[in-house]
This record gives structure tokens, C-alpha cells and sequence, in this order.
């Protein structure tokens, strides 16, 4: 079965065509051919990358507009150097990342009309991404006529959450209304989560685990029996830890501060809030933690151990909700990559008999344990794999 996973952002989009037979492997297949393209760099430009067939392609492309600009990625499925299928027919099922699921949707679902209008209607609570989601699909109905497709939500995993750990101490209507915490990150945490449970080799239903996904966003999440029972994001993917460039959670008296005493506009706070705050509003320098880190100056070592206060603090907190922690899994750009987060977070939980194998954090783990063999927690560096993660989800519903 031929699965293409199309994960479409405002200013990004990703693709990526698996090839599954039965049985699926256990670890992650390499795919055929991914897809890139980035509307960031240049003004009225559009860069594509593509990697298939042992190549690797790059060319900046006159942009007119997004949707025109996915077909034109799309096309490199069946022609020229990246030709990896003879009709664009031989694609059996496409999946989408679709960032918010509200409460309508627990798991994933195939698309119809109703779904396509009930992520239209989300657009609300997510206007920057579920309109760039919506397009995704919309695109793939003009390159690939009927061909099924499928919703992946990353608010589904944290649909089980309580009541009590989802809504807002404010007037009960508006949970009634929709102002709630969903969650976001959901097809990382539960890949993560089960990608865990077959690392340590044992059954996700008695584990307990917290799993840390940092990147430019950022969020974690406190699973039990295989669910997510807590998590950092709430209403907005703006809530929780300290990102790259998004604040996490601040008091809402500062946003109203701002209004009142500096006159923000709504846009304006929102754009502090999203774009101008985390490691680059406090640092100055950036929101590439690399860059914070080379920087070494009184206000990016600030930046650095804001974002670890924040991240350790957040830990406790699943752990009470936990009452327990068997494993702490770190994934994403930071998580992957940094051993100093890693090592600094680790830290604050020795008491725990939480012990990190330092040569091992050093080592640039990939999908491995990084705890000290005495440890009464097991620490996980896991590689996220959300693409794969939203394909097995395509292969259950075609299935
Ligand atoms: P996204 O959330 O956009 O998917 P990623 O998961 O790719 O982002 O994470 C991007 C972030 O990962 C970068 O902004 C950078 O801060 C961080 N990162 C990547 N590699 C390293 C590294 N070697 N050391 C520290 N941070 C890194």
C-alpha cells in the first residue's frame, strides 16, 4: 500500500510516500520520497527540496500561491530525477496532520465534506493552521481526484484527558463554549510513548511516563496506561514551557497590562506573544537554542535557564499528576540533539534516584535509553516520527 502524509503549515509543508506490506516493521521505514517546501525565505519565492531515488534536489520556484505551489511539489511524485511512482493514481490512501480536533474528534477519520467543514469551523481556535491543513487537503483533491484521505489529529491523543485537567477555572460556560485545554504535539507524545514502551520492552499499559517534546514548540505530556492524562498546552499551542519564540504560560494580567497601559492591539500582542517572546524575546539573539547557547551572553545564559526552570517545573507538575514516573522521554529538535538540556533537566531530579549516564547523554543517542544502569527511571532519547506515526494511522483506517 502506497501512503503519502502531507503535513502542511502556514509557512511550510512536508511530504513524505511509505510503501507498506504486511506486517509493518517494527522500527521506521525510510520513505521513498520527501518533500519539502518553505515559503520563509524569500519574498514571493518558494524553496522545494526533494530527496528520492538516492538524489537529493533544491530549487527556489516562483511562488504564486500555496496551493498552486503543493501541486507543483506533488508533480515530482511522478516526474522527472525524483519519479517515484508512474501515475499519481498508484497513491492508495493520503494523510494529514490536522493541528486542532476540538471536541469532535478523538481519533483519526477519514475526510468527507462533514469533516472538511468541521476544520473549517476549528479555524476559530487555530486560524494559522487548520485554513493551511484545509488547503492540504484541498490540494490533494485537485492533484489526486478521489483518492481516500485521512484526518490525523494532534489533539486527539489528549482527548482523554479529565475534565478537571482540561478546563479553565473560569465562568463554566465558556468550557461549554469550547475554551477548554486540548493539547497539542498529540501524534509525537503517543508515537513517543509507544516508541518507549517497545524500547524498555514492556507493556505502554504499566507505564508511567512523561515524554518532553522540544523543538521550536514546545510541550510535554504525562501518560498512564498508554493515555495522556496531562499535558503543558492548553487552549492554544501557546500555553506551558518556555519555545523557541512563544512565550509558554505568562499571567493574563500581562497581557491586559500591555492593553491597557501600552494600548497592544489584539495583533500585536499576539504577534509578542508567538513571534517576539521565549529564548529570542529574552536572549535578543535567537530562537535556535544553538544559537542562544553559542552566544554566551548575561541574557542568552538568562534565556537558557528560564527555559530549564521552566521545563523542570513542568516536569514535577506530570509527575504529580502521574503520582508515579517509570520513564522521562525527551524528542524533538532540543530533545534530540542537546545533551545540556538533557543533562540540566535530569538534575533536578536525582532525588527521584533519577540518574542520567552522562556518556551515554553525550553520545548523540538516537532511540535509545541514556540512564544509568542503577537509575530508578529510565531516561529515552526518542527520534519523533510523526509522518510514520500518521501512516500507520492511514494503514489502520484502510485496513
Ligand atoms: P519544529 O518544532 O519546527 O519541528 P524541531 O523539532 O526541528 O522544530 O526543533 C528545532 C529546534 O531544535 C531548533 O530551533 C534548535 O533550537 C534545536 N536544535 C536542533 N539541533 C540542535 C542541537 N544540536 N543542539 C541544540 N539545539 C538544537
Amino acid at each position: 500500500m502506497k501512503i503519502l502524509v502531507l503535513n502542511a503549515g502556514s509557512s511550510s509543508q512536508k511530504s513524505c510516500l511509505y510503501e507498506l506490506t504486511e506486517p509493518l516493521p517494527n522500527d521506521p521505514p525510510a520513505p521513498l520520497w520527501e518533500a519539502q517546501i518553505d515559503w520563509t525565505a524569500q519574498a514571493g519565492k518558494a524553496l522545494l527540496k526533494i530527496k528520492a531515488n538516492g538524489k537529493k534536489i533544491e530549487q527556489t520556484i516562483d511562488s504564486s500561491d500555496q496551493a498552486t505551489d503543493t501541486l507543483q511539489l506533488l508533480k515530482t511524485l511522478s516526474e522527472g530525477d525524483t519519479k517515484v511512482i508512474q501515475h499519481s493514481n498508484e497513491v492508495d490512501v493520503v494523510g494529514h496532520r490536522i493541528v486542532h480536533g476540538g471536541q469532535s474528534y478523538r481519533q483519526s477519520v477519514r475526510i468527507d465534506q462533514t469533516v472538511k467543514d468541521t476544520i473549517a469551523d476549528l479555524a476559530r481556535f487555530a486560524p494559522l493552521h487548520n485554513p493551511a491543513n484545509l488547503q492540504g487537503i484541498e490540494a490533494i483533491e485537485q492533484s489526486l481526484g478521489n483518492v481516500p484521505q485521512v484526518a490525523v489529529f494532534d489533539t486527539a491523543f489528549h482527548s482523554t484527558l479529565s475534565a478537571a485537567a482540561s478546563l479553565y477555572p473560569i465562568p463554566y460556560e465558556w468550557y461549554e463554549k469550547g475554551v477548554q485545554r486540548y493539547g497539542f504535539h498529540g501524534i509525537s507524545h503517543q508515537y513517543c510513548a509507544n516508541r518507549a514502551a517497545q524500547l524498555l520492552e514492556q507493556d505502554l499499559h504499566s507505564l508511567k511516563l512523561i515524554t518532553c517534546h522540544l523543538g521550536n514548540g514546545c510541550s510535554s505530556a504525562a501518560i498512564r496506561n498508554g493515555q495522556s492524562i496531562d499535558t503543558t498546552m492548553g487552549f492554544t499551542p501557546l500555553e506551558g514551557l518556555m519555545m523557541g519564540s512563544r512565550s509558554g504560560s505568562i499571567d493574563p494580567g500581562v497581557v491586559l497590562y500591555l492593553m491597557r497601559e501600552d494600548h497592544y492591539s489584539i495583533d500585536e500582542v499576539e504577534k509578542l506573544l508567538n513571534k517576539q517572546s521565549g529564548l529570542l524575546g529574552v536572549s535578543g539573539v535567537s530562537s535556535d537554542l544553538r544559537q542562544v547557547v553559542n552566544a554566551e551572553t548575561e541574557r542568552s545564559t538568562l534565556a537558557i535557564e528560564t527555559y530549564i526552570h521552566r521545563l523542570r517545573s513542568n516536569i514535577g507538575a506530570m509527575i504529580a499528576s502521574l503520582e508515579g514516573l517509570d520513564a522521562i522521554v525527551f524528542t524533538a529538535g532540543v530533545g534530540e540533539n542537546s545533551a545540556m538540556i538533557r543533562s540540566r533537566t535530569c538534575e533536578a531530579f536525582r532525588w527521584l534516584g533519577l540518574e542520567l549516564d552522562e556518556g551515554k547523554n553525550q553520545a548523540s543517542p538516537v532511540d535509545q535509553n541514556i540512564a544509568a544502569l542503577s537509575s530508578k527511571v529510565q531516561i529515552l532519547v526518542i527520534h519523533t516520527e510523526e509522518d510514520w506515526a500518521i501512516a500507520q494511522e492511514c494503514w489502520k483506517l484502510a485496513r
